[in-house]
């Protein structure tokens, strides 16, 4: 009997969430066709309904078309039912933004700390705005579903750790046991890569894009993998370590000890060797000028190029043809629909997309690229802030047993 009553709590379960995801994707949306589209029975769908409405989780919009008699009422999800957060972790700031169920920026915050700050510092800073966020908006915490945090480096999404991150210099760092006592919320952590290519994905209006690549370059080169319109991680979470595609076993030592990684060939790394070296061989007037002043950094090679100097434009189509060789390998592996290049190196995409494109297509398996579209996003952080916002969302809605 026990039994019996867990399995029908179950069924009620699974149905519930079955009708939620569709009010969610399809709303506004009335009784009838909830019918027709779960194949459940119309007293079965207004009992789900009812419920749903008494936890606040959709509402009654008002009256639809009809073809004949009483207009059907129509439901939708309540945006403001519930709420989460998305954080993004960086060298030196963190911002933290509340979304609403639509996945919906509602407010953001960005803090600023010294480099030698410690990782208790930064998540202790963090909780404080979370909470600050929480109590401006009047958000009771059982309206929050969770926290979203996304950072560099190889994370253990099980345990919610950051077990090594060489841009954060962050090792064994367990973020979500940290976050989720300060703030007594749940937590899940997630590579900043990662979520930014599910936010990506967020943004795809084009619902035939199954499988899509998005690529980082900048500080560090990195990939997130969606396949069949889901994260894919890996068996250890280091999925995408596109940043260490060795394309020249002669080329360059890497900071993971091997030769050619696309990390030192396609990174801000790479452009600034190069600079130095154009700048000792007088060759460029502009980067001579500005190196006199302060250290070179990837602003004032993005500065020199715009300016027309011919040899630090040389440098990004190098950058360029460096990155089309990684992503022609990523064609022939994952034979995807797009791939998205951002992370703040794409700033300066104007000066290497062309070359990208040019070997990506070039050093394809013939056809496989034929329609693969590489394109440039325009850098904003909401992206990577609404992914991981969006992973704590999906948890929510996810229908039990699903997957
Ligand atoms: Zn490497």
């Amino acid at each position: 009997m026990g039994i019996a009553k867990a399995d029908r709590k179950l069924m009620r379960e699974i149905n519930n969430m079955h009708v939620l995801q569709l009010i969610r994707v399809n709303g506004p949306i009335s009784r009838p066709d909830l019918a027709e589209q779960t194949g459940l029975g119309l007293s079965t769908i207004s009992n789900i309904v009812g419920e749903l409405l008494e936890n606040r989780l959709i509402r009654d919009v008002g009256e639809g078309d009809s073809s004949g008699g009483r207009r059907p009422s129509l439901l939708d999800i309540n945006e403001s039912a519930r709420y989460t957060f998305g954080v993004k972790i960086g060298p030196g700031n963190v911002w933290v933004a509340l979304f609403d169920l639509r996945i919906r920026p509602v407010d953001v915050e960005e803090l600023s700390f010294p480099p030698t700050a410690s990782p208790d510092v930064v998540l202790s800073e963090t909780t404080a705005v979370i909470e600050r966020l929480r109590k401006k908006h009047r958000i009771p915490r059982r309206d929050v579903l969770g926290i979203g945090v996304s950072t560099s480096g190889l994370i253990d999404a099980e345990s919610g750790t950051c077990v090594y991150s060489p841009i954060l210099k962050w090792e064994h760092i367990p973020i979500k046991q940290i976050l989720g006592q300060s703030s007594k919320l749940d937590v899940m952590v997630e590579n900043d890569v990662n979520a930014f290519a599910y936010g990506m994905l967020l943004h795809e209006p084009n619902m035939s894009i199954k499988n899509m690549i998005c690529i980082t370059t900048g500080p560090g080169v990195g990939a997130g993998i969606i396949l069949d319109r889901s994260l894919y991680r890996g068996s250890r979470g280091g999925a995408g370590e596109f940043g260490h595609m060795s394309i020249d076993q002669h080329g360059p030592l890497c900071s993971c000890g091997r030769q050619g990684c696309l990390e030192v060939l396609a990174s801000d790394q790479f452009l600034l060797a190069r600079a130095r070296e154009l700048v000792s061989s007088g060759q460029s007037s502009i980067l001579q000028m500005m190196s006199e002043d302060k250290d070179l950094s990837p602003t004032s090679l993005l500065f020199a190029a715009e300016s027309g100097d011919e040899g630090v434009r040389d440098i990004y189509r190098e950058l360029g043809r460096n990155l089309g060789c990684g992503v022609a390998n990523l064609i022939n592996l994952f034979d995807p629909d797009k791939i998205v290049i951002g992370g703040e190196g794409a700033v300066a995409a104007n000066f290497f997309i062309e070359t990208t494109r040019e070997i990506a297509y070039k050093y394809s398996f013939p056809h496989l690229a034929d329609h693969v579209e590489i394109v440039v996003d325009d850098g904003s952080e909401d992206v990577w802030l609404q992914g991981a916002a969006a992973l704590v969302v999906e948890e929510f809605f996810k229908v039990p047993f699903a997957s």
